[in-house]
């Protein structure tokens, strides 16, 4: 139960009841369920380029699409939720964090050295910033957008609207003002 409940989102209760489930495997299973936690443990690592789970070296992603565009996330995650879009692309930056000064992490905590290593290579010529639309994810935009500029690469920012189902007055000032900017005519 103690160390089911080191997951992310798993509370008490659900602790408990994997630690049933556990109790109840056999043998075999227990095995093969330990073993799966080393193995992913001993053979996935992050891509050397741009920071993305992979088994190998370099990921398929950086070894096979157009490295002149980056688009940047804060997690591993984000680059599956974009993946299925199947609209992009280009290669990604996983910056594993966002800047974020009330818990300690500041630009150096996070993988941004690399990116601008990356973007001084001359091969790239737009960089998305597609960090959450937090305070936390734009200040990190705007913070790295302004150290790309100098660069003389082109760097855009994600759209966000006020998320649906959300009101106006409680959506945070900084997705609010994105969303104004962003307005549209209808
Ligand atoms: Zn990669």
């Amino acid at each position: 139960m103690n160390e089911f409940s080191k997951l992310p989102g798993v509370g008490k209760k659900t602790a408990q009841r994997y630690a049933y489930r556990v109790i109840s495997m056999s043998e075999g299973e227990a095995r093969a369920f330990s073993e799966a936690i080393l193995d992913v443990k001993r053979r996935v690592r992050f891509c050397k380029i741009c920071g993305n789970f992979t088994e190998e070296e370099v990921c398929g992603i950086c070894k096979t699409r157009d490295r002149s565009l980056i688009c940047v996330v804060k997690e591993p995650k984000d680059v599956i939720a974009l993946e299925k879009l199947h609209e992009y692309k280009g290669v990604y930056h996983v910056l594993h964090g966002v800047i974020d000064p009330m818990n300690g992490v500041g630009p150096n905590n996070i993988r941004i050295k690399e990116l601008l290593e990356r973007v001084g290579g001359g091969q790239v010529q737009e960089v998305i910033m597609a960090t959450n639309p937090d305070v936390e994810g734009e200040a990190t935009a705007l913070y790295i957008a302004k150290l790309l500029k100098p660069l003389g690469v082109k760097v855009t920012r994600i759209a966000h609207g006020v998320p649906v189902g959300s009101e106006l007055e409680y959506a945070d000032e900084v997705t609010l003002a994105r969303a104004l900017k962003d307005r549209k005519e209808i």
